[in-house]
């Protein structure tokens, strides 16, 4: 089902009497194909729960539209719209078995919907297997792990076949093994299903590593969207470039002057396009190359060993964050005693934004 999000704000008013209104979500125009994993994000606060909130109906926006397919469900109430919810918190009810947790949705359905016990099994016997908690069905919630937990509440969310699937930050209460486990498991969940599902989390790798599309949000404006490695590779302002990537980016002020990146008096770049300016300029960790010869010189710190990569960790002048992080293959001997150590840079991993607006100069 494809959605679309026109023009859609909401506001809650100041919590005292003078205070100016929060805008959780600002005029949000937003089309989420059909059938794909979207990964809503954005860091805390910046108004990814109200915008669920609002798909699923339990907030109605202040202005706007929201459309199912062709259908406006603005005015829709939520046990209509066929929407599938988990939070974060899983929120089972203690009391109940995990079959009768899951069976619980399709016992209030009336008239022409109305299910026999024996429909109801099955279809939480078949949304059970979907999520593999076949061999759990008998227990109650108190007596599972934590992603268990978040199974059940999944397969609870799925066994109406809502036609979208809501997960805000599905995954924060779990440890960090059981984490990538369970995203993964959602992944082929929403591959098996095909229900168009949008995942909320404000953690980038998690967002990126299983979205078809990301969404990158920023005190309730969208910045960007798109897949998520054309996204990073191409951010279309400052905010999304230091939100992708771990390490983050490494951020320098510069300038711009007849047509070349300068980073302090070094020349970094050919900049052509960019008219004479000061800048911001942005260089990913996997963008250095180290060269006795290299454009930039940094003080050397430390060097980290990552396995693979070492991280190649150094400081300059200009640069925003306090380490700036190179990392280079392990096969390359970096000498630990010099105090400096000089990059050539990838073009293609260095961004150069206006010092003011921040957006992206090309
Ligand atoms: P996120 O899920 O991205 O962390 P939220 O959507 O929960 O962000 O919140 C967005 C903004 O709206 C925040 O500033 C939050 O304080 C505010 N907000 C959310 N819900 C309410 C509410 N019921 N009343 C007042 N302010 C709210
Ligand atoms: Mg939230």
């Amino acid at each position: 089902m494809k959605v679309t999000l026109e023009n859609l704000t909401k506001k809650f008013p100041g919590f005292q009497k003078k205070q100016p209104d929060v805008v959780a979500v600002n005029d949000v125009t937003l089309e989420i194909p059909d059938g794909k994993l979207i990964g809503l994000l954005g860091p805390s606060g910046c108004g990814k729960s109200t915008t669920l909130h609002l798909l699923s109906g339990l907030q109605k926006p202040t202005s706007g539209k929201i459309f199912f397919g062709d259908d406006d469900v603005t005015a829709l109430p939520p046990e209509h719209r066929g929407v599938g919810l988990v939070f974060q918190n899983y929120a089972l009810y203690p009391h109940l078995t995990v079959l009768q947790n899951i069976i619980f949705p399709l016992q209030n359905l009336k008239g022409k919907d109305k299910l026999t016990k024996e429909e109801m099994y099955q279809k939480a016997a078949d949304v059970a297997k979907l999520v593999q908690i076949q061999n759990l069905l008998d227990r109650k919630p108190n007596a599972l792990s934590g992603g268990q937990q978040q199974r059940v509440a999944i397969a609870r969310a799925l066994v109406k076949m809502p036609r979208i699937l809501l997960l805000d930050e599905p995954l924060s209460n779990l440890d960090a093994r059981l984490r990538l486990q369970t995203r993964e498991e959602i992944r082929r969940i929403q591959n098996e299903t095909g229900i168009t599902t949008i995942f909320v989390t404000h953690d980038q790798e998690e967002a990126m590593s299983i979205s078809d599309m990301i969404v990158v949000m920023k005190d309730g404006v969208i910045h960007q969207m798109g897949n998520p490695q054309a996204v990073y590779d191409d951010p279309v302002d400052l905010f999304v470039a230091k939100f992708l990537g771990t390490p983050p980016i490494n951020v320098f002020g510069g300038k711009v002057e007849s047509g070349y990146l300068y980073i302090g008096d070094e020349r970094i770049l050919e900049t052509p396009g960019i008219a004479d300016q000061t800048v911001i300029a942005a260089i990913r960790p996997e963008g250095f190359i180290l060269s006795d010869t290299g454009a930039l010189t940094c003080k050397l710190r430390r060097v980290e060993i990552m396995g693979r990569d070492v991280s190649v960790v150094c400081g300059h002048k200009d640069s925003e964050n306090t380490d700036i992080r190179a990392i280079i293959s392990s096969d390359i001997a970096v000498d630990t005693a010099s105090a400096t150590v000089r990059f050539d840079v990838k073009p293609e991993k260095v961004f150069i934004f206006h010092s003011q607006s921040q957006e992206r100069l090309r």
